[in-house]
């Protein structure tokens, strides 16, 4: 991603020649992060704040969002028909994030932004198994026989994969909480679907170790912690 050795991003931002770049950091004159630096390996990212005789050459803030999605808001930046979950934050930065992990339009719940793209790679990747907490209001009654189900996985032809275990708990009679390691489209939707057993309500509770902040009402948004954003 936007990762950099700091002799380049330097000569880059600067048009000072990469060997004369040397020069510059044995004379202390680039900080990184408010620390004077001093090797051209040094590895910088899009957040390193740099600076080169005490002119700022990059200062970008990390963003970490949670959103509380209503139902009818489409999780895209721009709609023609519906509001967006961009169009619900009133910060100046909203245009630079992306969304971790969409929702439909009809499913409610934690939704997460941010302009960190490595971070939101990590928590969506398989490989991590972060794990996505839903509860699931059916149509129709559930009994144990979906919870093996869930487990063992499902074989979708449409993308000819076969889903990842998945928890299956029953609240009562038409609520299960669903915990899954991955998102396919619609997966939820789809697995109860096999059950012809309609989804009539589906609200995300986490993601990973970032619960829905329980003060928030649908449509508000708050800054993530240091610990959600360190520990999700
Ligand atoms: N599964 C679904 O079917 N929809 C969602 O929004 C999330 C998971």
């Amino acid at each position: 991603s936007k990762r950099s050795r700091l002799d380049r991003f330097i000569s880059a931002n600067t048009g000072v020649s990469k060997k004369n770049v040397r020069t510059l950091l044995a004379k202390g004159l680039v900080k990184v992060d408010g620390v004077i630096a001093r090797d051209i390996d040094q590895i910088i990212d899009e957040f390193s704040h740099v600076t080169f005789e005490d002119k700022v050459l990059q200062a970008n803030k990390a963003s970490y969002v949670m959103l509380y999605k209503p139902v009818g808001v489409v999780s895209a930046t721009i709609d023609d028909k519906h509001q967006t979950v961009i169009d619900l934050l009133d910060r100046t930065d909203k245009q630079s994030l992306h969304i971790v992990g969409r929702l439909d339009l009809n499913t409610s719940g934690l939704l997460l932004l941010t302009n960190d793209g490595r971070w939101s790679k990590k928590l969506m990747s398989p490989e991590h198994k972060v794990g996505k907490l839903y509860r699931v209001s059916l149509q129709n009654p559930i009994d144990d026989s979906y919870i093996a189900a869930f487990a063992n996985g499902m074989y979708f032809e449409y993308e000819d994969i076969t889903t990842l275990p998945a928890k299956l708990e029953i609240v009562d009679e038409y609520t299960a909480l669903v915990t899954l390691m991955e998102g396919r489209y619609h997966q939820i939707k789809r697995m109860f679907g096999r059950f012809r057993n309609p989804v009539v309500g589906l609200h995300r509770l986490s993601v990973g170790a970032i619960t829905l902040d329980e003060k928030l009402l649908p449509g508000e948004s708050r800054e993530l912690t240091v610990d959600e954003v360190l520990n999700a």
